[in-house]
């Protein structure tokens, strides 16, 4: 149970500091959001912050592959102006989602062309660490490192929170931080079902799709021949094939190359056993950079259990001034690439809101990052849900939906119109509902006789999948 302010030390809380619990992609953003209204935001980590662009201990996902999908950037440079080209100055790259990669979806090489939808690849410490000199320029903001939040600290009637116990891991101590509102941007591992149920108030539900990933990512020196110049190649698992893989050009210099795989698939992490994996994936991409490129480190492996969706926009009664956000409020399979872009699109709705008062603000921003949150969700747990090992709610339209679908990603494959709105799709800027425009249906649907020529040109190929 959280410890409780003693009465009457009310009057001595700040009325405008902030603190935020994590220095994660979320706790950043979040801090960039509250330094618009309040005269100081404390983020707090419990990591030893590096200077530069460097792997962490508390986000070990750190040293695996990161896109920043294209409507993570947009946002990331919204709250951030000018941040995509300083991160471009700093070695990353960034490419047409459409134009400058190959996707194989289904097996199926979707048709490139122009699309004006551009992601980024770059390292996720390099992303953090430019992110990270931002929000420790603004007037207002520390970030602080070695602090562990221990819980947060409530009025008596453990209605309000009131700040937050910490404690040093330099020298052990601990002490209160006073504050008017607290962020649990404490990522995946985020104790704050524990602390809510310590307040007496109710517990929120939490959904779950497993996805039982296995990661594998290591990076490559990238030369200009590589792959005939693309930035990048993913390659999709699908069911009957829970294998996939991706080559993304983090810096002009450097590939980070992941395999993964699902439900008992495991990428191997010696070189041979790694090339052969990515012989077996549909496009012959992956296995030719880990064939031809200089590797530059050691293979990494992670798991990835399930999907993770806490309903507090469900919850009617909240702990006053206390709010959950980025992978501490819900986490996607990371095949799909959307956490960070999640987490912005989250700090932008909490800028939005704050612009607008702070009364209510917990049922406010639960109900509107319910909404942000949406999208991707469906998007990841749709895409797991396909596999029928995957454990999670299906309703009783899936399997239409998975049926019109599953002949969209083949289409993909000679209609670029189709292929354009699939990436924009996943790249969060179009919500999910644009597959099903009713000019899309038709063209899904007249696909047919396109794609049995395609297949009729692939000697013994799926339909498309030839370049
Ligand atoms: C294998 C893998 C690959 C991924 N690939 C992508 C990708 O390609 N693209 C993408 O957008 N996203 C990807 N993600 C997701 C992405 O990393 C996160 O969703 C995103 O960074 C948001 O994380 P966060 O800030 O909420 O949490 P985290 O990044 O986990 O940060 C939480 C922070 O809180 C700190 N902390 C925790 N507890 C405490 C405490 N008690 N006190 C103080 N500090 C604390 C930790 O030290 C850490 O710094 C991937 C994830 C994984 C696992």
């Amino acid at each position: 149970m959280p410890p409780t302010t003693p009465p009457g030390s009310d009057a001595a809380t700040p009325r405008s500091h902030a603190v935020v619990i994590g220095a994660g992609m979320a706790g950043l953003t979040a801090a960039r959001a509250l330094a618009d209204t309040h005269e100081r935001v404390t983020v707090v980590d419990r990591d030893t912050l590096p200077d530069g662009p460097e792997a962490r201990r508390g986000v070990p996902q750190g040293r695996q592959l990161h896109v920043l999908l294209a409507r993570g950037a947009q946002a990331l440079d919204e709250l951030f102006p000018g941040i995509l080209d300083e991160l471009v100055g700093a070695g990353a790259t960034h490419g047409d989602t459409q134009n400058d990669a190959h996707w194989y979806l289904d097996g199926h090489l979707l048709r490139r062309a122009p699309s004006g939808v551009f992601s980024y690849g770059a390292s996720r410490p390099l992303i953090e660490h430019r992110v990270r000199a931002r929000v420790t320029a603004l007037a207002g903001v520390d970030v602080v490192g070695e602090t562990e939040v221990l819980e947060p600290v409530t009025t008596p009637d453990r209605r309000r929170v009131t700040g937050v116990r910490v404690r040093s891991r330099a020298t052990g101590t601990a002490k209160t931080l006073d504050a008017d509102l607290v962020v649990d941007a404490s990522g995946r591992g985020s104790r704050a079902l524990t602390w809510l149920a310590g307040t007496g108030l109710p517990r929120p539900t939490t959904s779950r799709v497993s996805a039982d990933v296995a990661y594998v990512t290591r990076h490559f020196r990238r030369e200009p021949h590589h792959i005939g110049g693309l930035t990048g190649v993913a390659v999709v698992g699908f069911p009957g094939m829970p294998r996939g893989g991706a080559v993304l050009a983090e810096r002009k210099d450097r590939f980070a190359v992941v395999l993964f795989g699902q439900f008992g698939e495991e990428p191997p992490t010696d070189h041979a056993g790694m090339v052969a994996y990515a012989e077996s994936l549909p496009g012959p991409e992956v296995a030719e950079v880990l064939r031809t490129a200089e590797p530059l480190d050691e293979p990494v492996r992670t798991r990835y259990p399930a999907s993770a969706r806490h309903h507090y926009e469900k919850l009617t009664r909240h702990l006053d001034g206390f709010l959950v956000t980025g992978d501490a409020l819900c986490t996607f399979n990371p095949a799909y690439g959307q956490g960070m872009t999640a987490a912005a699109l989250q700090s932008l709705t909490l800028r939005r809101l704050l612009a607008q008062g702070t009364d209510d603000l917990p049922r406010r921003f639960f109900r509107a990052v319910a909404r942000v949150v949406d999208a991707p969700w469906l998007l990841a747990t749709g895409g797991d849900l396909r596999f029928p090992e995957a454990e999670g709610r299906r309703r009783p339209v899936d399997g239409l939906l998975d049926a019109y679908l599953t002949r969209y990603r083949a289409a993909t494959s000679v209609d670029p119109v189709l292929g354009r709105t699939f990436l924009t799709v996943a790249h969060m800027v179009a919500p999910p509902t644009r597959l099903m425009a009713p000019g899309h249906v038709l063209r899904v649907l007249r696909s047919g006789r396109a794609l049995r020529a395609a297949s009729r040109r692939a000697p013994g190929g799926r339909g498309g999948t030839s370049r």
